[in-house]
């Protein structure tokens, strides 16, 4: 089987890696992928939204599954693209549908389908420049501190969480009237703050069944004791201790069968990951936000938990049989530091050499902003590399990622040490 992975992250080079184990594939792509992917497959220099050129790759290399790896594309109908494409439509892609993407791009829409679905989450209003007094009228109504959510994408940034109401009223007005994200925040998403800590949620589903993946927590800001800005991820850890079984059975009740029952309810075609952002408030789980795809980094430690051929999986996922795999996890924690470029998440500089691979023993670096040039490999992002390691817990585990971390070197190269400070 031929596979074409869409993206160039960290998140991808996993998937990469662990398709590459199955004896059912026989050529793999990544586009535009990175120099760890290229390390492994073929890297195809197009763009995760160039559709048509993504089309011709797929003829040119008889491709027989597209993974999708980022949002993006998803939430522009990349799946919905194939299906009316006549040469395209019977090539399975693993992601959703646009319809159903559009949980991930807008959040007022996932707002609504948690409501009709009686899935918990932070009670909430939404909010237009037509009713921008509406708006203040609300946040007069809540206690600190404000939660106001640009509704479409925003590359993570459409978030702010304030404690002063003055500050949230003009913030509100800046949004909606200045159109501070754009046309991502023509409409706002104003919500209630939970007070709690969080943790992911994984779920793979054919929209008919469904399986529950290892839970994952990863860490944001780029400071320690998550401190300074936020960051894409600056590493993760699974499976969640904090996670255990009777919670486990609240997230499945309460938030896991209702998601992909509401799929169904709601005709919102869904073949692919799905990711839960949770909040444990007390003993209860509550959800933050969808997303239509794996998280990154929580894939460099979700994935290689996962002991199925992945290959039979995705198939299973395809054909609507998932019913009958059998998933088994690795009992072991996961664990995973990132390394990333000197001054991300702001300016940072890009093409440093990156040495000391070979002195990696027992840890897998997958590669997230790395590019290949004349055999070396090279810094291409703020996020560089993902170092991941199994251990009996996630103390054990994280001290083989650092112990390999710390083997790898390229010009002002930073990764945070106290991962796991928390639990
Ligand atoms: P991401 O970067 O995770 O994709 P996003 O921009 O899609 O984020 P959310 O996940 O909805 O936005 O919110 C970003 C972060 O803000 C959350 O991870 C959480 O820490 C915080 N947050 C969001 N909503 C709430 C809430 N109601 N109460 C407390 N914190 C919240």
């Amino acid at each position: 089987m031929n596979i074409l992975i869409l993206g160039a992250g960290g998140r991808e080079h996993t998937l990469a890696w662990k398709l590459k184990q199955s004896a059912k594939l026989k050529n793999l792509f990544v586009a535009p992928g990175n120099a760890g992917t290229a390390a492994i497959a073929k890297n195809i220099p197009i763009g995760v939204n160039d559709f048509e050129a993504i089309k011709k790759c797929v003829l040119t290399e008889k491709i027989d599954m597209v993974v999708v790896g980022p949002e993006d594309p998803l939430v522009n109908g990349v799946h919905d693209f194939f299906l009316s494409d006549a040469d395209l439509k019977h090539i399975p892609v693993i992601g959703p549908q646009m319809a159903a993407a559009k949980l991930e791009g807008s959040k007022q829409f996932a707002k609504e389908f948690m409501m009709r679905h009686h899935i918990p989450t932070a009670a909430y209003e939404s909010f237009t420049v037509a009713t921008l007094e509406k708006g203040y009228a609300f946040l007069e109504s809540l206690n600190p501190p404000y939660v106001l959510k640009a509704d479409g994408l925003a590359a993570g940034k459409g978030v702010l969480i304030l404690n002063d109401l003055q500050e949230a009223k003009d913030e509100l007005k800046t949004m909606l009237v200045d159109a501070k994200f754009g046309n991502a925040s023509t409409t706002v998403v104003i919500e209630e703050f939970l007070d709690g800590i969080e943790l992911s949620c994984f779920v793979l589903t054919d929209g008919i069944n469904f399986k529950v993946l290892p839970t994952a927590k990863d860490y944001k800001r780029i400071g320690e004791g998550d401190t300074g800005l936020n960051t894409g991820g600056m590493g993760a850890i699974s499976p969640v201790p904090f996670a255990d079984n009777d919670f486990m059975v609240k997230v499945l009740e309460r938030i896991v069968k209702p998601t992909v029952e509401g799929f169904k309810k709601d005709n919102l075609p869904y073949k692919g990951f799905v990711f839960i952002g949770l909040i444990k408030v007390g003993e209860d789980p509550k959800v933050i936000e969808y997303n239509v795809r794996l998280g990154d980094p929580e894939t460099e430690v979700v994935i290689p938990r996962i002991k199925n051929d992945l290959v039979e999986v995705l198939q299973a996922v395809a054909n609507q049989t998932l019913n009958k795999i059998d998933l088994e996890i690795d009992q072991r924690t996961a664990t995973t530091v990132m390394a990333v470029s000197g001054g991300y998440p702001e300016d940072y500089a890009k093409g440093k050499e990156i040495t000391g691979f070979d002195a990696i023993d027992d840890a897998i670096v997958f590669h997230a902003g790395t590019q290949l040039k004349e055999g070396k490999v090279l810094t291409n992002g703020g996020r560089v590399l993902a170092v991941t390691a199994y251990g009996s817990d996630f103390k054990d585990a994280l001290s083989r990622s650092y112990k390999n971390i710390e083997k790898l070197q390229f010009d002002k190269m930073y990764y945070r040490k106290d991962l796991g400070f928390d639990l």
